[in-house]
């Protein structure tokens, strides 16, 4: 399995010299398996725009089938979304799955006065499933579970497993304020990859961060030990947080779980 990651910033974009490194999109990755030969992308923040890009140079060799699953409807989630170019390419079949009703948020963004055309005139063909909260499903040899997270307007975690490798995406997750989400250290038992929410530092957090709805690194190196996780990515950074500040995180966080890299914007990753 490959991740490749299209996004990697929290709450809202950034761009300037100072963020070169870990990148300035809201998120957005790309799976790449065996198990299933077309595209899975998770969520679509502003990195689905470069997706999209790249899927159209490489749309003969992966087909016309894209599988999109979003945690949930929070801008920074699916504002790419009306940039994406297959969306409005007749021919490709767009399949959405999310708990919440992914095609009425899709398109609510994309009225007036807010957006200059409605998702009408998107010509892919849609293919809207609603999924029950805590539930699971099957893409070709890819198991797919998930759980609700505990975030304003409630985020979705998900575990993919494609019989070999197997990858946990839990952004947008506030921790609780005593012990650890033991639903989610279920879901992340003994995968591969976690990719956690680690927008704050625990100082940051006790500073007047709680109730925001977002975690801290040292929450997901406490979940990566608990569930046994391989290898601990750290997600959606901050947007006050530079290269410097990022680089920071992922070193503190390394002495707590040596196995612990921040996610880079453009990067794909080997699980
Ligand atoms: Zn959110």
């Amino acid at each position: 399995m490959k991740c490749r990651f299209w996004g990697t910033r929290g709450s809202v974009p950034v761009s300037g010299p100072q963020y070169m490194e870990f990148g300035g999109n809201t998120p957005c990755l790309q799976l790449t398996t065996q198990g299933c030969p077309e595209p899975i992308i998770l969520d679509s923040g502003t990195g689905i725009r470069e997706f999209g890009q790249h899927y159209m140079t490489h749309r003969t060799e992966v087909g016309d089938t894209i599988h999109l699953f979003l945690t949930h409807a929070h801008w920074d989630h699916i504002q790419g979304f009306p940039f994406f170019i297959p969306a409005y390419v007749p021919g490709v079949n767009l399949h959405i799955y999310c708990t919440k009703k992914a095609k009425d948020f899709l398109s609510g963004q994309m009225t007036a006065p807010y957006f200059p055309v409605g998702m009408d005139v998107m010509m892919a063909s849609f293919h809207f499933h609603e999924l029950a909260q805590g539930d699971e499903m099957q893409l070709g040899d890819v198991r797919i579970r998930w759980i609700p997270l505990p975030h304003p307007q409630e985020s979705t975690g998900f575990r993919i497993d494609d019989g070999a490798r197997s990858l946990v995406f839990a952004t947008d997750t506030e921790h609780p304020a005593e012990g650890l989400n033991e639903q989610l250290v279920g879901l992340a038992r003994n995968t591969d990859v976690l990719i956690y929410d680690a927008q704050y530092t625990p100082d940051e957090y006790e500073a007047g961060k709680q109730g925001w709805g977002h975690s801290t690194f040292h929450q997901g190196a406490e979940v990566a030990k608990a569930s046994a996780a391989e290898r601990l990515i750290l997600f959606s950074h901050d947007p006050s947080h530079d290269d410097a500040a990022c680089r920071a995180i992922e070193t503190s966080c390394q002495e707590e779980f040596p196995n612990t890299w921040s996610a880079r914007q453009g990067i794909q990753i080997e699980i």
